[in-house]
C-alpha cells in the first residue's frame, strides 16, 4: 500500500492535467467552430443586403414604368390630336355628303380615343403619386434595414476578433499543462484527439461502462480504472478512460 501511494499520487497528477489539457482542448475547438461559423453568417447579412438592394430597384423601375406610360399616352394624344385638326381641315374641301360624314365619324372616333387616353393619364398620375410615396417610405425602411445589418455585421466582426483572440489566449495557456504531461501520455492523448476530430478524449468511466462509446468494458480493465493505477484506453473507441472518484479525491 505504501509502494503504490506515490505512484497512484502521480497518476491523479497526470489525469488532473489531462483534464485541464482537454478543457482548454476543447475551448479552442469551440473557438474555431465560431472562427468557420461567423464568416458564414456574414455572408447571409450580404445575401440579405443585396435582396434589400434588388427590391428598391424594382420600386423605382416601376415608378419609373409609369411615368413612362404617362409620356407616351402624352404623345399619343398630341399626335391624336394633330390627326384630328387635319380631318377637320379637311371637312371643308370635301364634296360628297358620305366623305363628308366619314369624315366625322374619323373625327369622333379620335375624340374618344383622346378621350380614354386622357382618363388614363389621371389614372397614372394618381399611380405615380402613390408609387412615389411609397417609394419615400421604402427608401427609409430599406436604409434602415442596411443600417441594422451593417451594425450586426460590425457587432460579427468584433466577435470574431474576440474568437480569435480568446484562442491564441488559451493556446497560449495551454502550453504549461501540455509540460506537466509525460511525452509518450501527450502523444497517446494527441492521437486519440486528432482521430476523433471533435469533443473529448479522455472520458470517465461510468460503472463499467465507456462513456465516449457506451460499450461495456472486461471488468479487470474498468477495476483498474477505478483503482487509477494505469492510464486504459477504452478497446473499442481508442478513448482515454478516467475514473471520477480518482480525480475528486486528489482535490478533497
Ligand atoms: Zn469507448
Amino acid at each position: 500500500m505504501t509502494d503504490e501511494a506515490p505512484q497512484k499520487m502521480q497518476e491523479v497528477a497526470l489525469l488532473k492535467a489531462l483534464l485541464h489539457l482537454q478543457d482548454l482542448d476543447l475551448r479552442i475547438e469551440a473557438c474555431k467552430a465560431r472562427e468557420i461559423e461567423i464568416p458564414k453568417q456574414k455572408s447571409k447579412f450580404d445575401v440579405q443586403k443585396q435582396r434589400l438592394a434588388e427590391e428598391l430597384k424594382d420600386r423605382e423601375k416601376n415608378l419609373q414604368n409609369l411615368q413612362l406610360e404617362q409620356r407616351t399616352c402624352e404623345g399619343e394624344i398630341e399626335q391624336k390630336n394633330g390627326q384630328t385638326s387635319k380631318y377637320q381641315q379637311q371637312l371643308f374641301q370635301v364634296k360628297k355628303n358620305e366623305e363628308y360624314q366619314a369624315l366625322l365619324n374619323e373625327i369622333e372616333g379620335m375624340k374618344k380615343q383622346i378621350g380614354l387616353k386622357e382618363e388614363r393619364i389621371i389614372s397614372l398620375m394618381i399611380e405615380i403619386d402613390e408609387a412615389k410615396a411609397r417609394l419615400v417610405q421604402d427608401k427609409k425602411r430599406i436604409e434602415a434595414e442596411l443600417k441594422g445589418i451593417d451594425q450586426q455585421c460590425a457587432a460579427i466582426d468584433t466577435e470574431l476578433v474576440d474568437a480569435i483572440k480568446a484562442r491564441k489566449q488559451l493556446e497560449k495557456d495551454r502550453e504549461p499543462v501540455a509540460a506537466q504531461i509525460d511525452a509518450p501520455t501527450l502523444a497517446r492523448y494527441m492521437r486519440v484527439r486528432n482521430s476523433k476530430k471533435t469533443g473529448p478524449a479522455l472520458v470517465p468511466l461510468n460503472d463499467q461502462v465507456c462513456t465516449g462509446c457506451n460499450m461495456v468494458l472486461p471488468p479487470q480493465i474498468a477495476n483498474e480504472v477505478l483503482a487509477g493505477s494505469k492510464l486504459h484506453s477504452c478497446h473499442l473507441c481508442g478513448r482515454l478512460l478516467y475514473h471520477i472518484t480518482n480525480v475528486q479525491e486528489l482535490s478533497a
